[in-house]
């Protein structure tokens, strides 16, 4: 059985109630107080079966202008409207306000039906039906099928039937294989059961012992029995209507607006980001920070809204925004909404759900309105991508990326595979830790850009600490080792332990420095095996201690003075003689011993020694006992 949900619309007393009674047989003014005034107040169902096998849910709506409200908890899950205009008054105010409201709720496809045709002239009928044509121009219901109808004659019923009928089967059924979605449109207790609420299924299945949840405030509960106009049924699929009988619970807990769900399956959230239109008939521009009232499938919210990238937006125009509500919602991405002003209470306008979880945004953001635009798109790639640009963090995990685009675990890793084959972005396992690759690159710019500050500010220093750099960026640990290990692969950076310098850092000496760097060097290779103290040098270098200071480190950075132990200092150049010699004896003679040593050197045991624990320290050499081998 394929569901279709129908709903009337149009002024008070133009003959909707009546007009579902002819197709039906089914009174909709079910309270004393409709039957009291004779006019729809609230909500009012029935259904009709249709040769071909499809049920129309029937939905009807309270004209009159007190009852907006009630008559929008009745269209967020329209497929097909019947807009009704009696022959006798014409179009009237709320005909057109009921029009920009299904209008911007984008219900797709409708029939127009001019009632009471007995009480006017045929004349006047062609007016009529003229001025309507002209008022749905440019909308979803131009070119719509018009029936004229009498309930006196019950002329026009029949066509009627067969236009619903025709549209009804070239409508795509609900989706019931999402996830399941049942906003609550009446609440009632029943002698004998408890708490009825009844709905449309907006989305899935339901099924009789489902355990569900009702949002915003997270009530678990289970189905304990499910009713559609057919009588008890087991499940019930998008596009039915049902009532059920809930365990547990009581009326009071619950609200018109509330949303039965799957448990853990929509968030709460009293913010919400969005795509704004506001309707041409808007008296005012639409001013930031407005308090208005929005109306989400079949609740009704007070709140605020934010102009994220306008000043105003005017009459007619679009705008991205973000609602503050004094109430959570649990609306999902892509729900329609209408707005309005808070008092006087008149329709302004209404849009898409872009973000149902967002942050508080500031207005006038580019970042935020650049990922407004993509969830706009749509495209879920765009959208992942973006938020990646865009969060505060350059580096998130895959579960909370996945609550931020609103997409399941699953939708999420498939649209991160896709994104890493096009290397858009990179995945980090086994952490599940993603980043776009864009800022990635960015980071190691960032960590190239600091490395060449710190050489010229120091340019007799080869080496920067890694710490030094990580800090100075406050980068997360993973992703800083990440970056430097690309950048060695690259050869950009040159990384020793902990320390690290441009592959390109050269140290650049001034004339008097490369003077004063000569001169030491000169010294340390006359010294042989037995170097001078380095506070003589320093003392007798002429020049100043601080600049012969700062060459003197460079060349232990650089390697070509070593340290071997406190104040002990030779020439590379020396030590790699001392070795050569010490290897050729080794050759010959498989061991040696420092007194030895000392004579091969022509030098003294204070300087010996420590020349062969280098080469022990180095791995050159080996102790055995007071001897030494080749290692
Ligand atoms: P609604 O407010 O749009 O639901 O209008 P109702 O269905 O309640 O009808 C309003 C009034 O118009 C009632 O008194 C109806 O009897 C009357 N009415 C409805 N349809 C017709 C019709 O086709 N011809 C005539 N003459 N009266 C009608
Ligand atoms: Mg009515």
């Amino acid at each position: 059985m394929k569901y279709t949900v129908v709903g009337t619309a149009g002024h008070v007393d133009h003959g909707k109630t009546t007009l579902i009674k002819a197709l039906t047989g089914i009174d909709t003014d079910r309270l004393k107080e409709e039957k009291e005034r004779g006019m729809s107040i609230d909500l009012g169902f029935a259904y009709l079966n249709l040769s071909s096998g499809v049920c129309a849910e029937i939905i009807d709506v309270p004209g009159h202008e007190h009852f907006i409200k009630n008559m929008l908890a009745g269209v967020g899950a329209l497929d097909l409207v019947l807009f009704i205009v009696a022959a006798n008054e014409g179009v009237m105010p709320q005909t057109k306000e009921h029009l920009d409201i299904l209008q911007l709720l984008q219900v797709k496809k409708g029939i127009i039906v001019i009632t009471k045709i007995d009480l006017v002239e045929k004349d006047w009928l062609d007016l009529v039906s003229e001025s309507v044509k002209e008022l749905v121009q440019n909308t979803f219901l131009e070119g719509a099928p018009i029936v004229h109808f009498s309930a006196m004659s019950g002329s026009g019923l029949e066509i009627l039937k067969s236009k619903i009928e025709e549209i009804a089967l070239s409508i795509e059924p609900k989706n019931a294989s999402l996830p399941l979605r049942l906003p609550i449109d009446r609440i009632f207790k029943m002698e004998g059961f408890g708490t009825i609420i009844t709905g449309t299924l907006v989305s899935g299945i339901l099924k009789i012992n489902d355990e569900v949840e009702i949002l915003p405030k997270g009530i678990k509960t289970r189905v304990r029995q499910i009713q559609s106009h057919k009588g008890k049924t087991n499940q019930a699929f998008a596009g039915q209507r049902v009532g059920i009988n809930l365990a547990g619970i009581k009326t009071e807990e619950l609200n018109r607006g509330d949303v039965i769900s799957q448990p853990a399956c929509l968030s709460p959230s009293n913010l919400l980001d969005a795509q704004l239109t506001l309707l041409k008939t808007s008296p005012h521009p639409l001013q930031n920070r407005t308090r208005i009232r929005l109306y989400i499938e079949t609740g009704e919210f007070l709140g605020r809204v934010i102009l994220l990238d306008k000043e105003v937006i005017k009459p007619g125009e679009d705008g991205l925004v973000q609602f503050r509500l004094e109430q959570l919602t649990s609306a999902a991405k892509d729900d329609r909404f209408i707005i309005r002003l808070y008092s006087p209470m008149i329709t302004i306008g209404g849009g898409k759900i872009l973000n149902p979880h967002p942050k508080k945004h500031k207005r006038f953001k580019k970042e935020v309105i650049e990922e407004l635009f993509a969830y706009k798109k749509g495209a879920p790639e765009d959208l992942v991508e973006q938020v990646l640009m865009n969060t505060s963090e350059n580096i998130i995990s895959v579960d909370e990326l996945s609550k931020m685009v609103n997409l399941s675990k699953p939708e999420i890793e498939n649209i991160l595979q896709v994104l890493t084959q096009k290397k858009s972005i990179l995945c980090l396992h086994p952490e599940e830790l993603v980043i776009h690759k864009e800022r990635l690159d960015g980071l190691k710019t960032k960590i190239l850009e600091t490395l060449k500050e710190f050489h010229s500010r120091q340019p007799l220093k080869l080496n920067v600490s890694k710490e030094e750099i990580r800090s100075k960026l406050k980068l997360e640990e993973k992703i800083y080792g990440f970056c430097l290990n690309e950048l060695v692969k690259e050869n950009s950076i040159i990384l020793v332990k902990d320390k690290l310098h441009l592959t390109e850092h050269r140290l650049c000496y001034t004339p008097e420095q490369e003077k004063i760097k000569r001169q030491i060097e000169k010294v340390y290779l006359e010294g042989q095996f037995s170097p001078p103290d380095i506070e003589e040098v320093i003392a007798n270098l002429g020049a100043k201690p601080e600049i012969v200071r700062e060459v003197i480190s460079s060349l232990f950075e650089l390697g070509i003075l070593v340290e071997l132990e406190e104040g002990l200092i030779f020439h590379k150049d020396i030590l790699e003689k001392a070795k050569q010699i010490l290897h050729t004896y080794l050759v010959k003679n498989s061991s040696i011993t420092v007194s030895e040593y000392r004579q091969l050197l022509n030098s003294s045991r204070k300087y010996t020694l420590p020349i062969l624990q280098y080469f022990d320290t180095i791995n050159f050499t080996k102790r055995i006992g007071d001897k030494r081998v080749l290692a």
